[in-house]
């Protein structure tokens, strides 16, 4: 199917399909930017259903930018009443009082702008970007990632990196409705394509997609391709019980840091280690340790050999004290 009647074809979705969200529901072009504003503030984080209360009562009570920036806190903060991350209505009077003052009562419309104001981060300034000023751009939130990664079905980390990602919009051909085309992938990703069990029979580009026609709908995060690591763990004590140790050179993070001598192994040798088996979760991954007792270890320019008394001098990161305290149980 050419590119044009893909865009056709989920723009005719979208117009039979869309759900009637009261942001959606504007009378003035200005009105308009105010709603995307204050609905994409709120959705951070937070799901639709739950948003549509609390929007109708804020736009109701705070209709617009100049009376967002004039508004006492109380009643900003009674409008956000069980919202959660009330950080949120704060930021978003700032970006009130902000967009009056410096850009002369006129929400941005570029992303180096837009992401100036308190609480826009890369993904709401898109939002804006495509919804409020029809630019051609995807904005990638969980469910629009989740509808490219099944059309071009897309596993490996090249690939699902954000940078590919936003490349894959020009697959989606010249749509002139850009916010509405923006929202009608937001849409498909929401409604259809679901994560465990994707509506392919409804969805208004099976023709076109990837995942359909091999039947393989399992979608693969950086987060878990990063999460789950092997590790062994050399432990090796000189004849004055002093332990072996390396500055860290190996990860990006804590560089300079004493870890002991480690290499990444197979899901398969770590199953069938014999040596004591200890988790540790850093903040990007996941680190299966087996820590295995050895009677040599070649002695490299990074390394430091460090008496158990004289370990408290250094700085440790938690996974190397970690598997001290393992070591000195075992
Ligand atoms: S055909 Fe199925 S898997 Fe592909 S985008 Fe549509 S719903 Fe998702």
């Amino acid at each position: 199917m050419k590119k044009q009647n893909i865009s056709k074809n989920i723009l005719h979705w979208y117009d039979n399909n869309k759900r009637q969200l009261p942001w959606r529901r504007y009378t003035s072009i200005k009105q308009k930017k105010y709603f995307t504003l204050v609905s994409e503030i709120m959705l951070q984080q937070t799901q639709v259903k739950t948003v549509i209360p609390y929007f109708n009562n804020f736009v109701l009570k705070i209709p617009n930018l100049k009376s967002l920036s004039k508004v006492k806190d109380q009643k900003l903060l009674k409008c956000w009443e069980g919202l959660g991350y009330y950080s949120r209505a704060r930021n978003l009077k700032k970006t009130a009082i902000k967009i009056i003052n410096v850009f002369n009562g006129q929400l941005p419309s570029n992303e180096d702008d837009l992401k100036s104001l308190p609480g826009i981060g890369e993904y709401t300034a898109r939002a804006i970007m495509a919804i409020a000023y029809n630019k051609k751009v995807i904005p990638l939130d969980g469910n629009v990632e989740r509808v490219l990664k099944r059309v071009f079905n897309l596993k490996k980390v090249n690939e699902i990196s954000k940078e590919n990602l936003h490349k894959k919009k020009t697959f989606f051909g010249e749509a002139n409705r850009s916010s509405d085309y923006a929202q009608a992938i937001m849409e498909i990703g929401a409604l259809i394509c679901k994560p465990s069990t994707p509506l392919c029979y409804q969805c208004p580009i099976s023709e076109n997609c990837k995942s359909f026609k091999k039947k393989d709908f399992e979608i693969v995060s950086i987060n878990k391709l990063n999460k789950k690591k092997f590790f062994e763990v050399n432990i090796f004590q000189n004849n004055y019980k002093k332990y072996y140790l390396l500055k860290n050179q190996k990860f990006n993070f804590l560089k300079g840091m004493p870890i002991f001598p480690m290499s990444e192994i197979s899901k398969v040798k770590f199953r069938n280690h014999v040596g004591k088996k200890i988790n540790i979760k850093m903040s990007n991954m996941d680190m299966k340790i087996a820590i295995k007792n050895v009677k040599n270890c070649p002695l490299k320019k990074n390394g430091l050999l460090i008496g158990s008394n004289e370990l408290s001098s250094w700085t440790l990161p938690s996974f190397t004290k970690k598997i001290l305290n393992t070591v000195k149980k075992i």
